[in-house]
């Protein structure tokens, strides 16, 4: 599945991720690791766009801005990886198509996406770490980043990079804060935005091919990254990309939607169910759906353990009072 996703690229002894295209399943077949970034709760606004990304007539420089390494300093430089004698490697494991220059240091106009970067930085025995974002200025003329040739200059690379000013230090972000601050820089193939302006996720060409449904998207997080949920709809284990979501995944990724809503209860009524609210079931699982909260039969539709009894019997673990009739049914 094509789309434009993260890759690492290392550059000045850190490695920052850039989006690259790539095949999302393959994306998730060969990760090992996940990006949790900052579990820290953070009010976040989203940077706003320089007024001038691009040469305007008059010929002024862009804003530019490197997330990566931290600990520089006004006027030293960035470099990029060959010289600084790292390694640029990437995972080509699950990354196809990412076209890197280890000589080269990589800038981009959006800010929300440099604050990605240093937030995913990775130093020089690859260990996550917060990184910086600088303002920097090219030295040389900046060339287009093949990977970002759409985003008409946003995105470029050159020799190296002196610094203007310190951004920010010691970003730390959730992934979700990342690719909210990214937003309107992650695009699927041929250009079309991953990401409303709400943070809701844009279907791409194969989820819809896959049967995936607008009324499934609506239920989403807002942000959702796209390491959280396959090209099938499936939302992932947080732990293991290659394995789906369990139950208990479930309840806590859709933890923004109402579940086991007090306005229904289920009671028997003979062989069948009733609900408080005057609904009748003939089946102990739609009876048992009704009381969870109806979103879970669009829920059912793409995650296996949606349509597990566990779900169901984690939320009786949680009030037993209200799915005591479940215990007199079979
Ligand atoms: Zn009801």
């Amino acid at each position: 599945m094509l789309l434009s996703a993260t890759r690492i690229r290392e550059l000045d002894g850190i490695a920052v991720v850039a989006s690259a295209t790539c095949y999302l399943d393959r994306w998730l077949l060969g990760a090992s690791t996940t990006w949790p970034g900052s579990t820290r709760p953070r009010e976040l606004t989203p940077p706003q766009p320089p007024d001038h990304e691009f040469d305007d007539q008059e010929g002024r420089m862009p804003i530019y801005y490197h997330g990566g390494v931290p600990g520089k300093r006004r006027r030293q430089t960035i470099l990029p990886a060959t010289k600084v004698k790292m390694n640029a490697v990437y995972n080509p494991d699950h990354v196809e198509k990412a076209i890197y220059y280890p000589d080269r240091v990589y800038l981009t106009t959006h800010l929300g996406a440099a604050m990605g970067y240093a937030a995913r930085y990775i130093d020089r025995r690859a260990r996550r770490s917060p990184g910086d974002v600088y303002q920097v200025e090219p030295i040389g003329t900046p060339e287009v980043d093949p990977d970002f040739a759409a985003q008409d200059g946003a995105f470029v690379m050159c020799r190296e990079a002196v610094i203007i000013e310190v951004v920010e230090r010691n970003v730390q972000l959730t992934l979700r804060e990342q690719t909210r601050l990214a937003g309107p820089t992650i695009l699927w193939p041929r250009g079309k935005p991953v990401y409303t302006d709400d943070g809701t996720l844009q279907l791409s060409d194969q989820m819809r091919a896959a049967g995936v449904r607008d009324d499934y998207v609506a239920l989403l997080p807002k942000w959702i990254d796209l390491t959280e949920i396959n090209s099938l709809g499936e939302i992932v284990s947080p732990r293991n990309f290659t394995k789906t979501a369990t139950a208990r995944d479930l309840l806590d990724i859709f933890s923004h939607l109402t579940w086991d809503n007090p306005t229904h209860q289920i009671r028997g009524a003979g062989h069948a169910f009733e609900c408080v609210c005057g609904q009748r079931y003939d089946t102990t699982n739609s009876a048992a759906i009704h009381q969870a909260g109806e979103h879970l039969v669009v829920l059912q539709r793409h995650n296996i353990a949606a349509r597990s009894r566990d779900l169901i019997d984690l939320l009786a673990e949680r009030r037993p009072q209200r799915w005591a009739w479940l215990t007199h049914t079979k």
